[in-house]
């Protein structure tokens, strides 16, 4: 019998090849391939409102956008995070001149834990990087006043809350000062690659799209040592034609999620993370927590699914601050970051994306079961 295919964590969504095809050819016609073209301004257009927000830049992708965001802020000094996310959050502050100063997570939402911020803020702050982590919105409210207090700014990394909504309906992305996007191919909603920042104004806006344009604000005038960060009119195009899509593929992500917590409910040593209330979802993520109750150790069922082909992630394990750039850094001491220790310890994201066929989910649920 052949070997079935790896079932990876995520599977890019994608258009059928033939819808694109029209888009390709205004492409070729207009030979329009970047800097700002027709496409681009229609993506970011049609992305605003689909998100609720009010200004969107597009980038290549959410790294760039995450230097861009701090450069345009002027962020300098120390700025605190958390260390529980993708190594580009604490990146983006090193390319900036910045020091990453790491504060532990909320044991719940595994978002910064706003209660832990205040002391580690120094005369050398000069804002906060909280992460939306697999879509959970970070407390908000507690951050702006941490923020208000001692005049602090505030960026979100939003890679992981594409579309995400309160329940009165505001767009989760209008909160702090800037939010970033990434339309990584991992990502719910993907470009291939891309990225975005949601700006609250136009001037921030324009701005960011001086910066991601080598600095360039008319013909021969270069304002700041920019860089270029430019979506091309190709993934612009393509996030066009995803957006028609997104909202059916989030509901496919959302019955397998149900499916998930349907059938490792009652799994011992196993937990989930609470859906958090008062907000929509993407499903970008099903994080379980293997705990100490679980016949097995989690690096021991991490082996098994893969020996399965089924290539489940340990996201996020291990921690930024144990990285080697960053371990010597004060705040790095795993003595003073227990919960994202544990969390980094205990977590295993399971398959989710559109195209999971019961079937294959169904083998994910019955390994887990051993
Ligand atoms: C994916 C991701 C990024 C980086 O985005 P890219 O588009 O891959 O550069 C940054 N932060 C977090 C939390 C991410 O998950």
């Amino acid at each position: 019998m052949p070997a079935s295919p790896p079932i990876y964590v995520t599977q890019p969504d994608l258009p059928p090849l033939e819808t694109f095809l029209p888009y390709l050819q205004q492409i070729w016609d207009s030979r329009a391939l970047t800097n700002g073209g027709s496409f681009h301004r229609q993506f970011e257009q049609a992305l605003a409102e689909y998100l609720g927000v009010p200004h969107v830049s597009l980038f290549t992708n959410g790294t760039l956008a995450l230097v861009t965001a701090l450069q345009s802020l002027r962020i300098a000094g120390e700025v605190i995070t958390t260390p529980y996310s993708f190594v580009a959050t604490a990146h983006s502050l090193m390319w900036n001149g910045i020091k990453p100063v790491f504060a532990d997570i909320d044991p719940v939402t595994l978002n910064i834990d706003p209660a832990k911020i205040e002391a580690l803020i120094t005369p050398q702050t000069t804002a906060i990087m909280p992460v939306h982590c697999y879509g959970t919105p970070c407390d908000v409210d507690a951050i702006q006043r941490i923020a208000d207090d001692y005049n602090l700014k505030v960026i979100y990394d939003a890679a992981h809350a594409f579309g995400i909504r309160r329940q009165d309906g505001g767009s989760v992305l209008t909160h702090g000062d800037l939010s970033v996007l990434s339309f990584h191919a991992t990502k719910v909603f993907n470009t291939f690659e891309g990225g975005a920042i949601i700006s609250p104004d136009a001037r921030s806006k324009q701005r960011i799209d001086h910066l991601k344009n080598f600095g360039f604000v008319n013909e021969t005038t270069v304002v700041a040592t920019g860089i270029n960060g430019k979506m091309s009119e190709f993934n612009a195009a393509l996030g066009l034609l995803q957006l028609q899509h997104v909202g059916r593929a989030i509901e496919r992500r959302a019955e397998v999620e149900r499916r998930y917590r349907e059938h490792l409910a009652d799994v011992p040593g196993l937990s989930m993370l609470q859906e958090p209330a008062g907000v929509t979802r993407n499903h970008s993520y099903f994080p379980v927590m293997v705990g100490p109750g679980f016949p097995v150790a989690r690096d021991a069922l991490y082996q098994r699914l893969r020996d399965a082909g089924i290539l489940v992630r340990r996201y996020f394990y291990p921690l930024i601050s144990e990285f080697s750039m960053y371990r010597s850094l004060p705040s790095a001491r795993p003595d003073l970051l227990p919960v994202a220790h544990e969390a980094a310890r205990q977590v295993l994201c399971l398959p989710i994306y559109p195209a999971l066929t019961q079937a294959d989910q169904d083998r994910v649920i019955d390994l887990i079961k051993g």
